[in-house]
């Protein structure tokens, strides 16, 4: 079949039945229509248009191509008793779908299909070989170890899907409308649980790029001018002199194996002179915890000049409570009260 209803223009076919093979010609027959049929409609749909709306996504094909197959279902004499009627159904949707895709990949890929419905492999310098494609049903689908894996048919071995090719546009166009805009990632991540074109992320890419709407809503960054740094990051001093702390949690720890996973937050202070880092655990977000913390932290690193944060709760909490300690040792009555038991330890 000489149809090239993906790049080229349509042209006119000859009907390849001589009459001999009633029901091999009826299938020829239908088959060259379809062709004919999707050839018009891709080759309607791109009038020039520097945009690409939503009439060249591949919905309006698929529907075309499930009604000419209804049509040759309800055709036959065989089928009278059942013909089809209403709304297209779904299981008619997706046959479309993969009669699309066999079209396109008799089209693109001839030799490979040709070879692997033969029983034999695909050629060596084939762009499929690192697909290890397999024929299931006359579509090439991506081969892999998933076949025992729970997860749909489709997933598993996607159907291949040649590049520059405008049904794979097409495709990929109306993944990107159905996920309202998505960008390329979102976009090649959905593509992918059905299908499987060739350099899926150039094409991802050209769609969003292309996609009008996605432009005109593109937003512009605006970047603010930082202040200058303050004197503490900028002067060279002894490692912690200077220090920030923070608190990042929850997680999930355990005390010993096989006990029961309890709460705890990580203290992480850093040095603003040399971006030094000491990590300390904290049990809970109280006072007396982080209290705790900071002890640990002076004695290994050494007392602070100063200590940013960002005034969370149990920061303030510390704060109040050293500054009421601090209040003590300065009163006259807790001196003399030292000063008398020192004496009295004598
Ligand atoms: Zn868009």
């Amino acid at each position: 079949m000489g149809a090239c209803f993906g790049l080229g223009k349509p042209r006119g076919y000859n009907l390849p039945w001589d009459g001999t093979e009633p029901a091999r010609g009826f299938e020829l027959v239908v088959r060259t229509f379809m062709v004919e049929a999707a050839v018009t409609f891709l080759a309607s749909c791109n009038p020039g248009r520097p945009t690409r709306d939503s009439r060249r996504s591949s919905r309006g094909i698929v529907r075309l191509i499930a009604l000419i197959q209804r049509f040759a279902h309800n055709i036959k004499p065989a089928n009278r008793a059942n013909r089809k009627s209403g709304f297209l159904q779904t299981t008619e949707l997706n046959q479309s779908i993969s009669t699309l895709v066999q079209l396109a990949q008799s089209e693109a890929f001839p030799n490979d299909v040709a070879a692997l419905s033969s029983g034999g492999q695909v050629k060596p310098y084939s762009p499929l070989k690192n697909l290890h494609p397999v024929l299931k049903d006359g579509i090439l689908r991506v081969g892999g170890r998933l076949t025992n894996a729970p997860i749909p048919e489709d997933r598993k071995h996607p159907m291949i899907l040649p590049v520059r090719h405008r049904l794979t546009d097409s495709i990929l166009l109306h993944y990107h409308l159905k996920h309202l805009h998505a960008g390329p990632q979102l976009l090649v991540a959905c593509v992918r649980e059905k299908f499987w074109p060739l350099r899926i992320r150039n094409l991802a890419r050209s769609v969003v790029h292309s996609c009008v709407n996605c432009f005109r809503c593109k937003p512009t960054v605006l970047e603010q001018l930082m202040g200058d740094l303050p004197p503490e990051r900028v002067t060279p001093t002894l490692p912690f002199l200077n220090t920030g702390v923070d608190l990042c949690g929850p997680f999930q720890y355990r005390k010993v194996r096989k006990s029961l996973s309890t709460k705890c937050y990580i203290a992480i202070f850093v040095c603003l002179a040399t971006k030094a880092i000491h990590v300390e655990m904290v049990y809970d977000l109280s006072t007396a915890a982080f209290i705790a913390a900071l002890h640990r932290f002076i004695a290994r690193r050494g007392k602070p000049n100063t200590i940013h944060c960002d005034n969370a709760q149990n920061f303030k909490g510390a704060a109040r409570e050293l500054a009421e300690l601090a209040m003590q040792f300065r009163s006259q009555q807790h001196q003399a009260a030292v000063v008398n038991n020192c004496a009295n330890d004598q």
